[in-house]
């Protein structure tokens, strides 16, 4: 299997070189240059396989540099990781409605499923490669990649990670889970200012010949662990073909019939991975793309237009708070029949524009598949209530999301439905606790102990003992200053 770029359909690279590059030279997205079809023997085997041994069946149809073996060894590794017995149960809330839970993982996010396999992705692709060289990943988070992409490759051997966060950006518990980071080559540090301050102090590093030529001189080569790399992308797919094999074992379906999906989408990663399940034959009927009250994608399904000239608004679900949504430019390019240089004219456009259109028929095409919903901050506090109120099932903000825009599809929906559910409720039990309860308290341990015992919803490990951690990393610096402490930091190391 070959990928190109969706810019330069004349770029053509192995997984290997798609997964250590991570993002093509002339800015494009690396996509396979076809897509593997699930035959019938495939799904009897899948339906026989637990998790690990699916992710590593999938996930060889697609990088046939590696050995069914190889990839199996490293989910092994990745999903022994998790706590509980399966990594994403697929839990029944009524007839027709299940939840997949992707946040059995390190740190309680849907982000451990593609940043426990990434760091055995990469360096086994540097290897296969024969590139020596030591990597060193740079990444700004607002709260959940950071955290999951240290955990992934904390004390992982030719890899060494720096972390940057806002200081006034990211939620108390988030802090607390990567201040206490364990591992000898992780490094985290608060930027004052907001996101935006942090990502773009580290994107300057990124552009910046003087500090690669310094890091080279060290011994290091930058790379990034962004949802953008194929080597995040691919580990997603198994999960949506993994959850419709547990829908047939389990006979609440029939193998064949068409299963619906509500995916809170921010970056277009997690949804566009199902399209990718579609593509290769799983049953899938149509695909909702649930958007929190930046509605960019609700709007664009809608008009066709993707418009990034709206107000940014901060809202309980973080990770969605996206305007620009970075995977969406794979979908583009299938849409318009794979055409290379019409992506990169509307990559242009939405660079020099802030925005761009699809054509009526592509769009019409696109709605094929594709629903579309969009939830604000009172429907997401409604939406946790009623499925706790009614089913007993506690969810997080971004699920609620989902949750609140499926219900409101599920009238003309006729098909069983799975709500993907990202992130464990006591990442944010604040917000949670007060969407519950109608009370809030602002000291996350305090709010989750009041959650625990009001909805006896268990708190997970990795969460529990965060308050008995030891503190590693305290320091705040200015954006200015980013360049030396990376600098400094890679010398040491
Ligand atoms: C990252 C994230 C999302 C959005 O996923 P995309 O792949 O960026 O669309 C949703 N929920 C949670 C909890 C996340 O961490």
């Amino acid at each position: 299997m070959k990928y190109i770029s969706t810019r330069d359909a004349k770029r053509v690279v192995s997984g290997a070189q798609a997964i250590v590059e991570g993002i093509a030279p002339d800015g494009g997205l690396y996509v396979p240059e076809s897509f593997p079809a699930l035959k019938a023997e495939d799904w009897k085997k899948l339906l026989e396989m637990d998790y690990t041994e699916r992710a590593a069946y999938v996930l060889s149809m697609y990088l046939d540099e590696f050995t069914y073996e190889e990839l199996l060894g490293y989910a092994k590794d990745a999903y022994g990781r998790f706590y509980g017995e399966d990594p994403c149960p697929l839990v029944k809330v009524d007839d027709r409605q299940y939840v997949l839970e992707l946040w059995h993982g390190p740190t309680c996010a849907f982000k451990d499923m593609a940043l426990t396999m990434l760091p055995h992705l990469l360096t086994a692709s540097k290897r296969k490669l024969r590139d020596e060289g030591r990597t060193l990943i740079l990444t700004a988070t607002s709260g959940d990649t950071g955290k999951a992409a240290m955990e992934g490759f904390r004390d992982v051997e030719g890899t060494g990670i720096i972390v940057f966060y806002p200081s006034d950006g990211v939620s108390d518990m988030q802090r607390r889970q990567m201040i206490t980071q364990e591992g000898d080559n992780v490094c985290v540090c608060a930027i004052r200012g907001n996101f935006d301050d942090a990502q773009s102090a580290v994107k300057r590093i990124f552009t910046s010949k003087q500090a690669a030529e310094k890091l080279a001189e060290y011994g290091w080569k930058l790379s990034s662990a962004n949802s953008i790399n194929w080597g995040r992308l691919a580990p997603q797919i198994a999960y949506y073909i993994s959850s419709y094999c547990d829908l047939v074992n389990a006979e609440e379906i029939e193998d064949g019939d068409k299963v619906d999906f509500v995916v809170p989408t921010g970056n277009f990663g997690d949804i566009l991975a199902a399209y990718y399940a579609m593509r290769m034959g799983t049953p899938i009927g149509r695909l909702i793309c649930a958007s929190n009250s930046n509605r960019v994608l609700t709007d664009f399904f809608e008009t066709g237009v993707y418009d990034t000239h709206r107000k940014f608004v901060e809202t309980m679900s973080p990770s969605m708070d996206i305007i620009i949504s970075s995977n969406l430019e794979r979908l583009i390019f299938e849409y318009s029949g794979r055409n290379d240089k019409l992506t990169a004219a509307r990559m242009d456009e939405l660079k020099s524009k802030g925005k761009y259109s699809v054509t009526e028929e592509e769009l019409k095409n696109m709605r094929g598949v594709f629903g579309m919903g969009c939830c604000d901050e009172e429907g997401t506090r409604c939406a946790i209530k009623y499925y706790f109120d009614e089913y007993g099932y506690l969810m997080d903000p971004h699920t609620a999301v989902a949750a609140d825009v499926y219900k409101n599809a599920a009238e003309e929906e006729d098909k069983p439905c799975v709500v993907v559910s990202t992130a464990n409720p006591y990442k944010f039990p604040s917000d949670v606790l007060e969407a519950v309860s109608g009370k809030r308290e602002d000291d996350p341990y305090k709010a989750a102990k009041i959650l625990c015992e009001l909805t006896a919803a268990e708190i997970p490990e990795p969460l529990n003992d965060l308050d008995k951690k030891q503190v590693r990393f305290t320091q705040v610096i200015d954006k200015s200053e980013i360049d030396k402490f990376v600098l400094d930091r890679a010398s040491r190391a």
